[in-house]
């Protein structure tokens, strides 16, 4: 039915250079996305991108669009001369193509960027309607509040007609703000906090601790399968996971200190490797899931206290979102149903019963000094393994363990 994708990029506020950058990179990233297609051919100016189906399903190649991350919108279009009975032959097509019910009101808003042809927007939409109304049984004319808006997009470029735009996801292209360390539990937070990083453009390495025996395989094989899902809103589908073990600081946070304080601590430990690693792998940033007041480790205070062990600047997309908020996201993104396998994260491992909500830091760094960690900080960094993750090749534990390389 379609001739070729029309897409409007995101972000246009842009400026000039910045732009320009981003024009480059959205360029690469949407054709490398859909390398898959052969018969695909691809045209762009500096405001659109429009990709020819020459025949391949558009079902598919909108699959592949839907991952990709700074595009605003985009409309399957058919493409004609600018000349009225062509564009109504167009609009006929469409309408009866995409409408649901019989009686159905319409239409025609005209785009007319290209200023050569010799009529106002509002003059071609009524010469469009005039063409198009006696030739569909139950159309009528509603201007203000109509079931369908056809749309006449006549550019230099050529002359556009479609009646649906989808959005697209917003953000800027891949590749486009630096790299990040993302601390990845296999919780519900986690992962949204990576997508919202994706989305602009921040490439990720995703930092696991791992507490075995206390953490099992099958909570190990949750962060696998959700980094699969995230895979796909990067420039290579693949993602690489650091799985960093953590049960003996664990431990050792266990039983030299005052309960109240094991989750800070165990937090400030999950902080000072993330930033050592960021360090030695040059990330710019850390990324985590925290929101202000979910937990006691969550509060201002807390999170303050925590944060002291790093200068890296750490993002934390959902600090003010609520917990629906988060949990739409992620179902949208496929990451719910895996985050809520019933597996035990090591931050539930030894949970207190009552963790310190308002932590000072000279009582934190003395309960700190007492389990005696910079030896074990220094293993676990040692003994991190790196894995990496890509939805295009799933990784089962239970299959093969030839993915890992130490
Ligand atoms: P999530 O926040 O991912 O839903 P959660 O709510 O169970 O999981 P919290 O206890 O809220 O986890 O942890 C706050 C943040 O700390 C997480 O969002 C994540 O960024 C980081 N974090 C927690 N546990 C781990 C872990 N085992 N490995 C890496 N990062 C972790
Ligand atoms: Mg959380």
């Amino acid at each position: 039915m379609y001739d070729l994708i029309l897409v409007r990029y995101g972000e246009m506020t842009l400026k000039k250079k910045n732009y320009q950058n981003f024009l480059k990179q959205i360029n690469i990233n949407i054709k490398n996305k859909l390398e898959k297609f052969p018969n695909l051919t691809f045209k762009n100016t500096n405001f659109r991108f429009y990709i020819y189906l020459n025949g391949e399903d558009y079902r598919n190649v909108i699959k592949e669009l839907d991952t990709v991350v700074g595009l605003s919108s985009y409309s399957l279009c058919l493409e004609v001369k600018p000349d009225y009975d062509e564009i109504a032959r167009a609009g006929i097509a469409l309408i009866n193509y995409e409408k649901e019910q019989i009686n159905l009101s319409f239409k025609v808003e005209t785009n007319r960027s290209d200023k050569n042809f010799p009529a106002t927007s509002i003059e071609i939409s009524q010469a469009v309607a005039k063409r198009i109304l006696p030739k569909v049984p139950g159309l009528t004319v509603d201007v203000h509040h109509p079931d369908m808006t056809l749309s006449v997009d006549l550019r230099p470029e050529g002359t556009f007609v479609f009646v649906k735009t989808e959005p697209g996801l917003g953000g800027l292209p891949s590749g486009m703000s630096g790299r990040g360390l993302l601390m990845l539990s296999g919780g519900i937070d986690s992962p949204v906090a990576g997508y919202l990083c994706l989305r602009k453009g921040i490439e990720l390495t995703a930092l696991h601790f791992a507490s075995p025996p206390y953490t099992s395989d099958m909570a190990l094989q949750k962060v696998i399968d959700i980094l699969a899902e995230l895979s796909k809103y990067t420039l290579k589908g693949e993602i690489a996971l650091l799985v960093c073990p953590f049960t003996k600081i664990q431990t050792a946070i266990h039983q030299k200190s005052d309960p109240a304080y094991t989750v800070t601590l165990m937090r400030r430990q999950m902080y000072k490797i993330a930033d050592m690693l960021a360090r030695n792998e040059n990330y710019s940033a850390l990324v985590n899931g925290e929101s202000v007041g979910q937990v006691a480790s969550q509060t201002l205070e807390s999170l303050a206290v925590i944060n002291e062990v790093t200068n890296l600047p750490v993002l934390r997309p959902l600090a003010t979102y609520d917990k629906a908020e988060i949990m739409k996201i992620a179902r949208k993104i496929n990451t719910y149903e895996i985050s809520i396998r019933p597996y035990e994260d090591c931050c539930t491992v030894f949970l207190p019963e009552h963790p310190i909500i308002k932590p000072r830091l000279q009582k934190v760094l003395a309960q700190e000094a007492k389990c005696e960690l910079d030896g074990l900080l220094s293993e676990a960094l040692e003994g991190m393994e790196r894995i990496s993750v890509s939805y295009k090749n799933k990784i089962s534990l239970f299959e093969k363990k030839d993915n890992f390389q130490i």
